[in-house]
């Protein structure tokens, strides 16, 4: 018995330290990655339900790992958050959007390009992430009120003055914000009103019940004209069905995304998509 309860606390042992050290070791590959500018982005259109055209992009990071193949960052994320390289990451995926957001616009003639960009907790509670925004617009030319900066609920309504101020400055930048995963997680409507938030998304397990279950179809038409009555754009995410497209344009939602227009695309293809006008 002793030898088997040995060997069953030895393996468990090894399980632990396999995944420690297969934890580490993506660890050190992505801070290679980082640093050799491996990560690439893709780019998801966002669509205007008035006029059914691409108005802007959300950028979604990719790794292309070397012998592990593409990397969902839903995967390396939580990793680089932990690590705290999601900051110098984070400054690239910024960079890196909005130079694409000026190349592809001038392309287009001046034609305005709307670009969203993920931001972590870890980012914006660096005591300097309003400088950083505002030297890579100043770099790359992008004007302010073009990008978007998603934060999920808990970073925004954080009801801590510090974060309220912080967020009251980059607003002063002339971006935008909006909350991300919008109904996942819990807003007061007070917060709501007291933050200076331009957009919500609203949440895909929202949309995906879109005419399935009457209670998601409510509450997602209730998300819908809270944002109207407080003046904030509403972005649905995750349309992957013509049935679901109908509900949302019969509520009023003013933009959507999903793969029902287009799957996150490299750059080459999403400049070409926008560059066609996209009529969808
Ligand atoms: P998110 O910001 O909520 O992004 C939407 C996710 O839903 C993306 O997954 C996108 O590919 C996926 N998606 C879009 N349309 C559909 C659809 O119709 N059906 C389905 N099933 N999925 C759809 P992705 O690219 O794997 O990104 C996952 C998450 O990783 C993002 O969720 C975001 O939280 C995070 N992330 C991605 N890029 C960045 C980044 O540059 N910085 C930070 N901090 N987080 C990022
Ligand atoms: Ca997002
Ligand atoms: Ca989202
Ligand atoms: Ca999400």
């Amino acid at each position: 018995a002793k030898a088997t309860g040995g060997s069953v606390f030895t393996s468990y042992r090894t399980q632990m330290r396999d995944g420690l050290i297969e934890r580490l070791e993506l660890e050190n590959d992505l801070r290679t990655a980082c640093e050799n500018h491996q990560l690439r982005l893709y780019y998801q259109p966002t669509v205007d339900l008035d006029t059914s055209q691409v108005v802007g992009f959300e950028a979604l990071v990719r790794w292309p790992h070397p012998t592990r193949g593409m990397i969902n960052p839903l995967d390396f994320i939580p990793i680089a958050e932990a690590t705290g390289l999601i900051v110098p990451l984070g400054r690239w995926v910024l960079e890196e959007a909005c130079r694409q957001a000026v190349q592809w616009s001038e392309a287009a003639g001046g034609r305005p390009l709307k670009m969203s960009v993920n931001v972590s907790v870890r980012q914006f509670d660096q005591p300097d992430f309003t400088e950083t925004v505002a030297a890579v617009l100043a770099e790359t030319g992008m004007p302010a009120d073009r990008l978007c900066l998603e934060m999920t609920e808990s970073v925004l309504m954080t009801d801590t003055e510090a974060n309220l101020e912080q967020l009251v400055r980059l607003k002063a930048l002339g971006i935008t914000l909006a909350i991300d995963d919008f109904g996942t997680g819990y807003s007061s409507l007070a917060y709501l009103r007291r933050f200076p938030v331009d957009t919500l998304k609203i949440d895909r397990s929202f949309v995906e019940r879109l005419g399935v279950l009457a209670d998601d179809t409510a509450l997602t038409d209730t998300i819908v004209r809270l944002g109207k009555s407080l003046g904030m754009a509403t972005v649905a995410e995750g349309i992957e069905e013509f049935g679901q497209l109908a509900a949302l344009r019969e509520m009023g939602c003013g933009f959507a995304q999903g793969y029902y227009f287009s799957r996150p695309v490299p750059a080459a293809e999403a400049g070409r998509l926008f560059l066609e006008g996209a009529d969808t």
